[in-house]
């Protein structure tokens, strides 16, 4: 069970262009205890992604098993119609070699994940300099439809207000700035 095991995570969260991704495969080169926790998902496989390296793809009957069982730690339905969760075996897998766990988690799942695991958690909420900025890099980015990039706006104000949910908030305006400040806030929580 992943919670006798009680080993260290670290939790991400982000409204979509902040500059999450960036900023933890940053984290991931100078840090290589750091595993990342696969979450499961009810949603289809993109072209270039893989089971089990991605996500694990579960059926949307699957998945309804996995919670019947009592399998995930958490789940959300972070998008209509598609459910996203932590499999507790997925935990007991990196905390089995004496990992750190990284995840990259909604904002409601990174909540539930700090107040499970409580002190053995470090929760960090990704802050855009400003809505406008977030706009910016998301149509910068080049990946999403301008029908995407406005949803993904509209849900990262009510996102932003559960920042302070969290147990430190960094500002990513220069991108070099927040990396020295996430290495440091990760260097200190693996210390103590
Ligand atoms: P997320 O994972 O939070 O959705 P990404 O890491 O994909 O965000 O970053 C979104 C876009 O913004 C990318 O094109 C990235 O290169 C760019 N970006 C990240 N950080 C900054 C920054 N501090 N200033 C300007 N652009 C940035
Ligand atoms: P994607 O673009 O991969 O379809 O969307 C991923 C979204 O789901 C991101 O917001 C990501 O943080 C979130 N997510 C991924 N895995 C999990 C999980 O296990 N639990 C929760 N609550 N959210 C997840």
């Amino acid at each position: 069970m992943a919670d006798q095991l009680n080993g260290k995570l670290i939790i991400f969260s982000a409204p979509s262009g902040a500059g999450k991704t960036t900023i933890v495969r940053a984290l991931t080169e100078r840090f290589p205890r750091l595993e990342f926790s696969i979450s499961a998902t009810s949603r289809q496989p993109r072209h270039n992604e893989l089971h089990g390296r991605d996500y694990y793809f579960l059926s949307a009957e699957e998945f309804l098993q996995a919670c019947r069982e009592e399998r995930f730690v958490e789940w959300e339905e972070v998008y209509a119609g598609t459910r996203y969760g932590t499999l507790k075996s997925e935990m007991d897998r990196i905390w089995e070699k004496g990992n750190t766990i990284l995840f990259d988690v909604d904002v409601m799942g990174g909540i539930r994940l700090k107040s499970i695991f409580g002190e053995n958690a470090l929760s960090v909420f990704i802050m855009p300099p400003s809505v406008a900025a977030l706009r910016e890099r998301l149509i910068g980015r080049g990946t999403d439809s301008p029908e995407t990039i406005e949803k993904r706006v509209a849900k990262a104000e009510l996102e932003i207000s559960y920042a302070d949910r969290f147990d430190r908030v960094v500002v990513n305006n220069d991108l070099q700035e927040a990396i020295a400040e996430v290495e440091a806030l990760v260097a200190d929580f693996l210390k103590a």
